[in-house]
């Protein structure tokens, strides 16, 4: 066992370490200056709650302690949170410096460890919405939620880019291509503030470090077998979007690249990390990740020491923290581990909890504990929930759902507080149950579909009869995290959701699906007998989000994140690689789009192929030489001889034929003066109708509201934005 050679106890007299008026490097090497090696192998070390007693984190001078999802029974409540937090911060601030302690949690999608906070959509969810700006404020309320606890740190967000639907971590990752986990790092800047030390700042993790979501076969900490080229090129933009906005920590994967263990992974930690990237926050591994290095079970020398060269810093030891401190010890003083490794860790980690005001602000501020699940945080998760749905079938347009009449909604997820969070909420893996405090999907299309209509439920479809408008039926996945939602085989529905559908079907009713899942899921044989189809992903508690979609108080604008697989065999299936999917990556309907049938669209960017004009005024069609790029201008109303004006809201009406399925395509209006320079004009377009498939077309109704000049030709563009 360890004895701790800790210095003489200083008197109160203040230290430039203490003094936050110098520069947090000033203070870092001030203090540093006068801490024993035993205390900065504390300062290395992170333990987990229910393994440690506050007397140990005076005793050992540890450096963090978390609640993670191997954690036991979390605090009920955000008040009692506190209370331990603030339990442990005092037993680090009574060590003879002084030196707080960085409390860690899994705060992914929300302060998911708290009962009555505010649960989030999953990131799967997030990266839907394609808005990150919306990213940004939740990562600001999550922030503001964790900070009324005391908690520090959160090891979130996952900017994995998850490339097969089989890992059981797909629902953390914001989506399958870089562009799109990239783009949502500015949740980093949301969790952390405009600065550490602001209001409510918590430092954030990139995580996991690097092509977690990259495995064969989806496996769970499994091998990324990938070129460096590809792997740099898939995996690492996201990384290097976190770093620019400040990342304060990033944590190492437990997965390894092309047979190689990341938490040993000095390369890719020291000399990309590090020095390419210039990250200069603190790098933590994962739970237990260096007992993986040298393939024995438990922690050994050859782990700790290859963990700590390759260059992480804090080390997640949960239960096994005082082994590791000895093993460290004698890994330095035996020099296979030296004291400038050691002291540019301590560095890192200090300079941290300096730049976040923990010496000033050590406890709680329990100003921010009263907005834990408070109502503007309920709401803008609503609003994130209804922003990340995707409508992929509406067939006759059978969503947005009218009120009134009688509708009937079953599913083991329309009535489930657990089923709708998934994974990471309230335990490790989740639960099905009311778990937590929120309103379940079937409270939220009764509270929309009001008093006119009739809103039946059965959870296993029985009771419906021909008599009902419509079923909705909220089927999916139940939760699950990591490893333990890993599927290597099937990827459907399970026969509780096959069996509720059937009913519902038998019945005559037309079926809307609502999938509560945490990924696509193979559902090919079954969509022909489905209506609709909404993809709600896992939600949280805040379901009201998902009815506003389905009454179309809010219009779906949600993408998929992933593409959508015809068929489990297909995995890995991604944008790109040639595959024909069920729905392409960034699939949507809005309302108004009428689409039932799911054959493949042209790729985005294919040229509009054949489409003719005709108008009510048009007098000449030249789309061959005006076409340009992947636009065609289209002439719908030449000015007519005499003409010297266009009177205000002239209107020249165009039908659009050749457009391909399940393809979206923006139209604009043109004009064209007498010497053929074409510029947009403040006409509005209104795509009044769309039939369904490749040979439908579309009206353009082209309303000019300016004064054109002599010599005009009104043109609409149709331009293929890419698949809907
Ligand atoms: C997960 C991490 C998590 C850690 C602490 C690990 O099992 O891989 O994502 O941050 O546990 O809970």
């Amino acid at each position: 066992s360890s004895t701790v050679a800790g210095p003489a106890v200083f008197a109160s007299a203040a230290y430039p370490y203490q003094d936050p008026t110098l520069p947090v490097p000033t203070r870092v090497a001030d203090l540093m200056g006068r801490m024993s090696l035993e205390e900065k192998l504390g300062q290395m070390t992170q333990a987990e709650r229910g393994s440690v007693s506050a007397a140990d984190v005076t005793t050992y001078r540890l450096g963090s302690v978390l609640s993670g999802g191997g954690s036991g029974p979390s605090p009920n409540t955000a008040a009692s949170w506190a209370d331990m937090y603030d339990n442990f911060q005092n037993a680090a601030l009574a060590t003879p410096l002084g030196i707080p302690l960085l409390y860690g949690v899994d705060a992914v999608h929300g302060h998911n460890n708290v009962v009555g906070a505010t649960i989030f959509p999953h990131n799967i969810g997030l990266g839907a919405t394609r808005d990150p700006a919306l990213a940004q404020r939740v990562g600001r309320a999550v922030a503001e939620e964790v900070s009324g606890t005391g908690v520090d740190w959160d090891f979130a967000p996952c900017l994995c880019v998850a490339r097969n639907d089989r890992w059981g971590r797909t629902y953390e990752s914001f989506g399958e291509t870089p562009e799109l986990a990239s783009s949502m790092a500015t949740i980093v800047t949301g969790l952390q503030g405009a600065v550490l030390n602001g209001p409510a700042s918590v430092l954030a993790t990139a995580k996991h470090y690097l092509g977690d979501g990259g495995t064969t076969g989806g496996v769970d900490q499994g091998d990324t077998q990938l070129s460096e080229a590809d792997l740099r090129a898939i995996h690492l933009p996201p990384f290097r979007a976190a770093v620019e906005r400040g990342v304060g920590s990033v944590m190492i994967s437990f997965s390894s690249w092309n047979g190689a263990k990341l938490h040993g992974h000095q390369y890719l930690i020291t000399t990309v990390l590090k020095g390419e990237l210039g990250f200069s926050g603190l790098v933590v591994s994962d739970w237990d990740g260096i007992d993986q290095i040298d393939g024995a079970a438990g922690t050994s020398a050859l782990d700790v020491r290859t963990a700590v060269n390759a260059g992480i810093d804090m080390v997640m030891v949960p239960t096994a923290w005082r082994r590791f401190i000895d093993l460290l010890r004698a890994e330095v003083q035996a020099g296979r581990v030296t004291t400038a490794r050691v002291d540019d860790a301590v560095r890192r980690v200090l300079t941290k909890k300096f730049e976040l005001g923990l010496f000033e602000k050590p406890l709680t501020d329990r100003s921010y504990t009263a907005t834990v699940g408070s109502s503007a945080h309920r709401a803008l998760a609503r609003e994130a929930v209804a922003k990340s749905q995707v409508v992929l079938k509406n067939a006759g347009n059978i969503l947005p759902l009218a009120r009134g009449g009688k509708i009937f909604v079953a599913g083991k997820s329309a009535d489930d507080i657990g089923n709708q969070s998934g994974g990471w909420t309230i335990s490790w893996q989740g639960s099905s149950g009311a778990i937590t405090p929120g309103t379940t999907i079937l409270q939220g299309i009764r509270n929309t579909a009001g008093s006119a209509t009739t809103v039946t439920y059965s959870r296993d479809g029985s009771g419906i009869d021909g008599s009902y408008r419509v079923a909705i039926a909220v089927v999916g996945e139940t939760p699950y995290a990591e490893g333990q939602g890993d599927r290597p085989g099937g990827l459907g529905l399970d026969t509780t959701d096959l069996n509720t559908i059937a009913t519902l079907r038998a019945a005559g009713v037309p079926v809307v699906v609502v999938l509560v899942s945490g990924r696509p899921l193979d559902i090919a044989a079954q969509l022909p007998g489905w209506n609709a189809l909404m993809a709600a992903w896992l939600p949280g508690t805040e379901g009201q989000g998902v009815a506003d979609v389905l009454f179309g108080t809010v219009q779906p604008t949600g993408k998929l994140p992933m593409t959508w697989m015809s068929s489990a065999s297909q995995q890995p299936i991604n944008a790109g690689d040639g595959k024909t999917p069920l729905f392409p990556y960034g699939s949507g309907l809005t309302y108004g789009q009428s689409q039932d049938d799911t054959s493949p669209p042209t790729a985005p960017g294919t040229p509009v192929a054949s489409e003719t004009t005709s108008s009510s005024t048009s007098l000449s069609w030249s789309a061959s030489s005006d076409n340009v790029g992947v636009t065609g201008y289209d002439v719908v109303r030449v000015q007519p001889a005499g003409e010297t004006t266009v009177a205000t809201a002239t209107t020249a009406t165009a039908t659009v034929t050749g457009l391909a399925a399940n393809t979206s395509y923006t139209f604009a209006v043109y004009a064209k003066d007498a010497a053929g320079n074409r510029s947009p004009r403040s006409g509005t377009v209104t795509v009044t109708t769309r039939a369904d498939g490749g040979t439908g077309g579309c009206s353009v109704t082209a309303t000019v509201q300016s004064q054109w000049s002599t010599g005009y030709v009104i043109q609409v563009a149709v331009t293929n934005t890419g698949t809907s």
